[in-house]
């Protein structure tokens, strides 16, 4: 399968948190987490469609700045998200500039931002320099099943966790998606067309082997359309299974969160998941609500995630990053805590 996101933690382990998430050949990219995105360039800032913040403590907000002052004066929507208050936050945040000559500028920016309450209520406000900033509100919206966002053949789901605030953990998911065989279709002697979308749209449906499908058929005499039973058709296609990403930081250690990280997280490609403390020191972690690397591979384990990537850590390990890197690691094969 060729992935269609490529991830990479901006600031690598130890610092302030943010992933960016370029989804191949659209030019566009995502964010989760708004931590220091100094070292992003401002060609990678202006691809960012979509910003999600897991929760407003400095270290993974504190980037929004420079987002906004690499896209001000462009002709650009941002749709941003948040937990409870978000919209306050971001808010605060416009409202610390003057804006009094913004009219002028030619390109409009703007960001739409919501903020996810208990229950999938979801509450949006437009925020545009057209209107120096003004909150202009959205309407509410309730979330179908867990999934934030939709665009294109990706998706974003999200699980509140508990940070003793709110904070979003976030699932980057692409749909299922059918690859069609070019050989098999020549064996069969049909011919490629718009039919193929009504046979994709068919198996990801897993519509029953008597499905009738209106196909294309060569012959001597040319193209001629063929009634085809699916169950007849399958052979021609594989149905690969969609990329997904998961992205977990700042959680407290408690069976309520970990039910819902491993649910977010369930068989992803690949988790990133916040490796704050050694097991050693977990009273500290349980004190600050963050998760131990010793817990973050055990949830990665019982996720059957394919590939567990920390981060998070704590700078009290500076140095000894390979030791948070190597607890987690160790839990997530299953072996015990220390070497
Ligand atoms: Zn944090």
């Amino acid at each position: 399968m060729r992935p269609i996101v490529h991830c990479h933690l901006v600031n690598g382990p130890f610092g302030d948190p943010s992933l960016y998430a370029e989804i191949m050949f659209e030019r566009r990219a995502m964010l989760f987490d708004l931590g220091d995105l100094s070292p992003l360039s401002p060609r990678k800032l202006l691809r960012v469609s979509h910003a999600f913040v897991s929760h407003a403590h400095m270290d993974h907000f504190a980037g929004f700045d420079r987002l906004l002052r690499v896209l001000l004066g462009r002709e650009k929507t941002v749709a941003m998200y948040g937990p409870a208050d978000f919209i306050d936050r971001i808010e605060h945040k416009l409202h610390a500039y003057t804006w009094n000559v913004i009219g002028n500028y030619d390109g409009n920016l703007i960001f739409d931002v919501s903020e996810v309450h208990d229950g999938g209520i979801v509450w949006s406000a437009r925020f545009q320099s057209r209107h120096a900033f003004r909150r202009e509100p959205m309407p509410e919206a309730r979330i179908e099943g867990d999934v934030l966002a939709s665009c294109g053949a990706l998706q974003v789901r999200c699980a509140v966790l508990d940070h003793a605030t709110p904070c979003l953990g976030f699932a980057l998911e692409e749909r299922a998606h059918v690859n069609i065989w070019k050989t098999r279709l020549d064996e069969l002697g049909l011919e490629v067309g718009p039919w193929l979308g009504a046979l994709k749209r068919a198996l990801l449906q897993d519509a029953p082997d008597d499905t009738p499908i209106r196909a294309l058929r060569r012959s001597d005499e040319g193209v001629t359309p063929v009634t085809l039973p699916l169950g007849a058709l399958r052979a021609l296609a594989t149905v690969v299974a969609g990329q997904k990403i998961a992205y977990v930081v700042d959680a407290r250690d408690h069976v309520a969160n970990v039910a819902r990280i491993e649910r977010l997280a369930w068989r992803a490609d690949v988790l990133f998941i916040e490796c704050t403390f050694l097991l050693a020191d977990a009273a500290h972690a349980m004190r600050k609500n963050h998760l131990t690397a010793h817990r973050a591979g055990l949830i990665a384990r019982h996720a059957q995630v394919k590939r567990l990537a920390p981060c998070h850590f704590s700078t009290r390990y500076a140095e000894r990053g390979d030791v948070l890197s190597e607890e987690a690691q160790r839990a997530f094969q299953g072996l015990g805590p220390t070497a």
